[in-house]
């Protein structure tokens, strides 16, 4: 746990002092005042602070600002955006969430990072200009390894590994759209099931999602479920940012916080309320590229397709006398995500299509 006394964990002490004298003096994550804007009132164990990540090799010295809010004793959530530099809602929802939470609020202890990859922000990129690389795809990280496999590990170090539960808000970015939604693995623990899939429930996003991935190493949501604890992704739509879905990412990063205010776990939760909860059985339900080119959807997000429906084409660049190659969708379900940017290759993911969930709980006799 990060408490009063305890210093963040960097690359090493030596790079921490260059990179105190670099910034002014470095908050300490308890201390709650230099980098707080006079406007901002604290409770008494609220602290802002910059988590430094010192250059090395030319590359940029940058920080990753953090808010903290601790009130006795209790479970750690720790609520994380910005992992990819070109989804805005988590950044924008979190963001203001830290100017406006009380210590008060909270019982155990709530970590905020809503810049998690300020490089990739800045520039507007889901991989980092720095190196090229993506960051939900080099966790669990490597010390003094490449800089965003560096920034992975001190994310891991001193964020990840001290949660309880963890949700990490993302979109489909510049190159994907998703159905607004609520998003957890198929996972073999089942007591970890269930507390996932009540933490999900909790959020009340329009739609939450049972989903088996293909390329989940690296990912960010491997070290937390490798670690036995709870795991939640919200993917809130993509391409340009919008009112409506930030009001998602902020309505359920608030769902959250009252979730654990009164962190007992309901096994006896069901699929009711607001929440549409569906599932990705597989991966036969993702729908890749067979050719390059630019890819026309056919359907949208949201949409009903039918087994074997075109769900769109991909035109060729290089001759003008190729038919565009037509994708089918491979089950009857609802479109959760599409391809958005044009241009394809061959393997590019081009949908997902999802079936209605068809236990509401996790109990035994459900299985
Ligand atoms: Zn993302």
């Amino acid at each position: 746990m990060i408490s009063i006394g305890e210093t963040i964990e960097g690359p090493s002490v030596a790079l921490r002092t260059v990179a105190r004298r670099r910034c002014g003096e470095l908050t300490h994550p308890h201390s709650g005042r230099s980098y707080v804007s006079k406007n901002i009132e604290l409770g008494p164990n609220a602290s802002f602070g910059h988590l430094p990540i010192p250059s090395r090799n030319g590359e940029p010295e940058f920080q990753v600002p953090y808010a903290i809010f601790t009130k006795g004793n209790g479970p750690t959530l720790l609520l994380i955006s910005g992992v990819h530099g070109d989804e805005y809602e988590g950044p924008v929802a979190l963001g203001a969430l830290c100017r406006e939470l009380n210590s008060n609020n909270v019982t155990g202890r709530v970590i905020i990072v809503p810049y998690a990859n300020p490089l990739a922000l800045r520039a507007g990129t889901r991989t980092s200009p720095v190196d090229q690389r993506d960051l939900n795809r080099s966790f669990p990280g490597v010390s003094n390894g490449q800089p965003t496999e560096e920034l992975a590990d001190i994310l891991k170090r001193n964020f990840i590994s001290k949660a309880d539960a963890v949700i990490d808000f993302h979109t489909g970015g510049i190159a994907s759209r998703w159905l607004p939604c609520a998003m957890m693995h198929h996972l073999k623990d089942k007591k970890l099931l269930q507390s996932t899939f009540a933490l999900m429930s909790a959020l009340a996003t329009p739609t939450a999602l049972l989903i088996d991935e293909s390329d989940k190493p690296g990912m960010l949501d491997s070290v937390v479920e490798g670690s036995g604890k709870i795991m939640v992704c919200c993917e809130l739509g993509g391409g340009l940012i919008s009112r409506d879905t930030v009001a998602i990412a902020a309505r359920a990063a608030r769902n959250a916080l009252s979730y654990f205010n009164k962190p007992k776990v309901d096994r006896e939760i069901r699929c009711k309320g607001p929440t549409r909860f569906l599932e990705v059985p597989n991966h036969s339900w993702t729908v890749t590229a067979s050719s390059d080119g630019i890819f026309e959807p056919f359907a949208e997000v949201g949409d009903f397709v039918q087994k074997d429906q075109p769900i769109g084409c991909v035109h060729a660049l290089d001759n003008l006398t190729h038919m565009p190659i037509v994708s089918k969708s491979a089950a009857a379900g609802i479109l959760v995500f599409r391809r958005a940017f044009g241009l394809v290759s061959i393997g590019t993911r081009l949908s997902i299509t999802a079936k209605k969930l068809e236990f509401t709980s996790f109990d035994d006799d459900d299985k």
